[in-house]
């Protein structure tokens, strides 16, 4: 899964942002179209071409900051396309330009299959969401995106809504979910990732930073909310962190470079076997405080997919 930067500049501003805060946003000029198709072709011939994720070679991520402001974003995504007619193009959008039908309309035609549209929404409404994007307008825009997403979308392409679980995300938590199953019930997937502490946000962490199973405990508390979706899943999340009647909508997802493992893991953990491991980030910021290893056997059927482990909770879901 090579993530595939195409624009350095973005046009909302979060506090979150994985962006490193110098050096990049200014950068407009290695993002040239020319580069870009060199890019493509030396991945093509098999170079080393992208800083994450190389070696995974059937999707790509389409990344940025925001990749749909690159002037050239749709000859890009078609010249992408054109050579890559097999794999799978994933759009990591902030949705604001899709608002813009004609542009949402264009996009759709241009990616064909397959191809997945990610969004992330911070808030259900433009109070929450804006403050989270310190963006006014952002929230009117992004769920217009959407709309036009599910207008112009072609049979079998994905629409996915991210929502990034900082301790300031939780506070919106609830509304958002409302809002989500009230406007957007058609959407393919929501994925709640458990925040990555890198580049700008760690001159916020104390802000954002809250423990896996803090995280969980206000995803556990919207449990039956998360059942109403299509498909609910959590990325980034240590099995031991979340409560068992969760682990279905556990998904692994980090790539092994930015994975440990602690002493109880590999010596006492029933479930090391299904867990992605501990996130680096987690242990340098927060000392991963609540990863203890499962000695006791869960009521879960296990489905011996590596990236989602549990096919589902057998117990009773209210003692879980
Ligand atoms: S103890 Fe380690 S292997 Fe077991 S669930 Fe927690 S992080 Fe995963």
């Amino acid at each position: 899964m090579p993530d595939f930067p195409l624009w350095p500049q973005c046009n909302i501003g979060c506090v979150f942002c994985s962006n490193p805060v110098e050096g990049y946003r200014h950068t407009t000029d290695k993002y040239a179209f020319e580069e870009i198709r060199r890019k493509v072709f030396d991945y093509k011939r098999g170079l080393q071409t992208f800083v994450k994720f190389d070696e995974v070679r059937d999707y790509f991520n389409l990344t940025g900051g925001e990749p749909t402001l690159h002037p050239d974003f749709l000859k890009i995504l078609a010249l992408i396309r054109t050579e890559f007619p097999q794999n799978l193009i994933r759009l990591l959008t902030n949705g604001r330009t899709l608002a813009d039908p004609d542009f949402a309309r264009r996009t759709c035609g241009i990616a064909g299959l397959p191809f997945e549209a990610a969004v992330p929404m911070f808030g259900g409404d433009a109070k929450s969401h804006d403050a989270i994007s310190r963006t006014p307008g952002s929230f009117a825009q992004t769920s217009e995106g959407l709309r036009n997403l599910a207008r112009h979308r072609k049979p079998g392409q994905i629409v996915e809504i991210r929502i990034i679980m900082t301790k300031v995300q939780a506070r919106f938590l609830d509304g958002l979910l409302d809002y989500l199953l009230a406007e957007f019930p058609w959407v393919d997937r929501v994925v709640f990732l458990y925040e990555e502490i890198e580049g700008f946000a760690e001159l916020y962490k104390d802000r954002l930073l809250f423990s896996q199973s803090e995280c969980a405990a206000h995803l556990d508390r919207n449990y039956e909310k998360l059942r109403r979706f299509k498909d609910a899943r959590l990325y980034h999340f240590s099995l031991c962190t979340v409560p068992t009647r969760l682990w279905p909508h556990v998904w692994n997802t980090l790539a092994g470079f930015k994975v440990t493992w602690l002493d109880g893991c590999r010596s006492r953990c029933r479930y090391r076997e299904q867990c992605v491991g501990v996130h680096r980030s987690y242990q340098r910021h927060l000392g991963a405080p609540d990863i203890a290893p499962i000695e006791a056997e869960r009521p879960v059927t296990l489905s011996g997919d590596p990236y989602h482990p549990v096919l589902s909770f057998d117990g009773d879901p209210v003692r879980a």
